[in-house]
C-alpha cells in the first residue's frame, strides 16, 4: 500500500468514495472509528454489507460497487441507525455506466460531435437513449461542474482541458470523486 493509501486511510469520518476493492475492503477495520457525520457519535459504525447493482456489461445485478455501514443503535450501541455507503470511484451513482465510459462519451460532445455520433465513437456499450439521458445530466451540472473546476480562477476556454489538467487523462471523473469525494456534478442522485 503506498502513502497515499495510507493517508486515506487515516480519515476519521467514512469517505464517500474509495479508490478501488482493496482500500475498499480495508475500511472495515476503520470503521470502529469514525465519527457520524449525522449524529456525531465515535465509535458506533460497523460493516454492513456489501452494495451490489448492475454490471456495466453483461447481465446480473451483482457488480460491487461499494460497501454499506451502519451507524449502530442495535443493543447497547450510541449510534443512530442509519447506514453510510462508501462506493468505488469509478461508479457513478444510479447510474450503470462507470466514469471511464461516461467520459469517453464526453469527450465526444465536448469536441463538438452530436449524441450520436459522439457515442458511436465511445462504443460504450450502451444505448443511444442512455447517452441522451448522460448528456442531459451533464449539461445541467453545468454551473455546478464550472464552480468545481475554476473555483475563483477565469472559467477556462477548453472543457477538456480544464478537467484533465485538475483530475489527469486517465480516468478524470473516478479521480474527481476520489479526490473531491464527492460525485461528479449532476451525477450524484
Ligand atoms: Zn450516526
Amino acid at each position: 500500500m503506498d502513502r497515499a493509501a495510507r493517508r486515506w486511510l487515516r480519515w476519521m469520518h467514512p469517505p464517500r468514495y474509495a479508490p478501488d476493492h482493496a482500500a475498499l475492503a480495508a475500511l472495515g477495520g476503520q470503521a470502529k472509528h469514525w465519527r457520524c457525520p449525522r449524529c456525531g457519535q465515535t465509535g458506533a459504525f460497523n460493516a454492513h454489507g456489501a452494495l451490489h447493482g448492475l454490471a456495466e456489461s453483461g447481465p446480473g445485478k451483482d457488480a460491487l460497487r461499494g460497501r454499506r455501514f451502519l451507524c449502530s443503535n442495535r443493543g447497547r450501541r450510541p449510534g443512530c441507525g442509519r447506514t453510510w455507503s462508501v462506493r468505488l470511484a469509478h461508479v457513478l451513482r444510479r447510474f450503470s455506466v462507470r466514469t471511464a465510459a461516461l467520459w469517453r462519451s464526453a469527450l465526444g460532445w465536448l469536441a463538438g460531435l452530436g449524441v450520436p455520433a459522439a457515442w458511436e465513437a465511445a462504443r460504450s456499450g450502451f444505448s443511444l437513449e442512455s447517452a441522451h439521458r448522460w448528456r442531459r445530466r451533464w449539461r445541467r451540472a453545468e454551473p455546478a461542474r464550472r464552480t468545481w473546476l475554476c473555483r475563483g480562477r477565469a472559467p477556462p476556454d477548453d472543457p477538456v482541458a480544464a478537467i484533465t489538467v485538475a483530475y489527469g487523462t486517465a480516468d478524470p471523473l473516478a479521480c474527481f470523486q476520489q479526490r473531491e469525494q464527492r460525485s461528479w456534478p449532476g451525477f450524484g442522485s
